[in-house]
């Protein structure tokens, strides 16, 4: 088993390397975010055993339960799926960041949480750009509102920008996706937003990612194997819950 999570693990990092030399990139340019979602302390542990410390999560009531038996471990957590409001002060509490920031109402209640909690987070704004209903985000033409609406928010960084693709296997309307997202970062940039970070490709589309501009790709499966619950659970728009 250990074995399994190290060769799985060090090959993503040469297929990760293997893309940004293929699209002419420095690899020390994309981060890899191990998505850790259903999997449990002791995986989640042994990855630690393998240098990793920064983990995504798609819900956070599992970043609440992982976290306590994994004190010792100086785990960074990152909050990658939707955020009902009402659950603004678990993130503000355990979370090191949000990538899964995708309303007006949603910045006000972390701020005022984190306020409270006297801390500040690094948060990516998730952008829609797929023309499906049944994905999160905020709606591209909102973004330079947004992004100026967050400046009256000292508790939240704002980093960059996170999108999660079409579900299809058509690669050039996968990649359609990165490169929206990559030319609303540059226009926000333009305007006077410092926009560094791009979070975008998961297992299955990673190097359309990084020949896009990605500076973090979040990989689940390919890292831990295959999850015990299908996707529907954690986009729960798309099918039923499993309990
Ligand atoms: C689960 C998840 C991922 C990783 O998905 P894999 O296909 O397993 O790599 C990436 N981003 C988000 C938002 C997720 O929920």
């Amino acid at each position: 088993m250990s074995e399994t999570l190290r060769q799985r693990w060090e090959r993503v990092c040469q297929q990760v390397d293997a893309a940004c030399r293929d699209a002419g990139r420095d690899p020390g340019g994309v981060r890899i975010l191990p998505v850790s979602k259903t999997f449990g302390p002791e995986v989640i542990r042994e990855a630690v055993g393998l240098g990793l410390h920064r983990f995504g999560e798609n819900k956070v009531q599992e970043i609440r339960e992982k976290s306590e038996p994994l004190a010792d471990c100086g785990i960074n957590w990152v909050m990658i799926g939707h955020l009902q409001t009402n659950k603004a002060n678990l993130v503000a509490r355990l979370a090191d960041e949000l990538q899964s920031l995708d309303r007006p109402k949603l910045a006000a209640a972390l701020d005022r949480r984190l306020q409270q909690e006297g801390r500040s987070l690094d948060v990516l704004v998730q952008v829609k750009t797929a023309d499906e209903p049944s994905k999160y985000g905020l709606p591209p033409d909102q973004l330079p509102a947004f992004l100026d609406q967050l400046g009256d928010y000292p508790t939240l960084r704002v980093r960059g920008l996170m999108t999660m693709a079409l579900h299809t296997t058509d690669p050039e309307a996968v990649r359609g996706c990165f490169r929206r997202l990559r030319e609303l970062r540059d226009r926000a940039v333009d305007a006077g937003h410092a926009l560094p970070e791009l979070s975008m490709g998961m297992s299955g589309d990673f190097p359309l990612a990084i020949a896009e501009g990605a500076t973090q790709v979040r990989i689940g499966t390919a890292i831990f194997g295959p999850r015990p619950y299908p996707d529907s659970y954690y986009w729960p728009e798309g099918g039923g819950a499993p309990r």
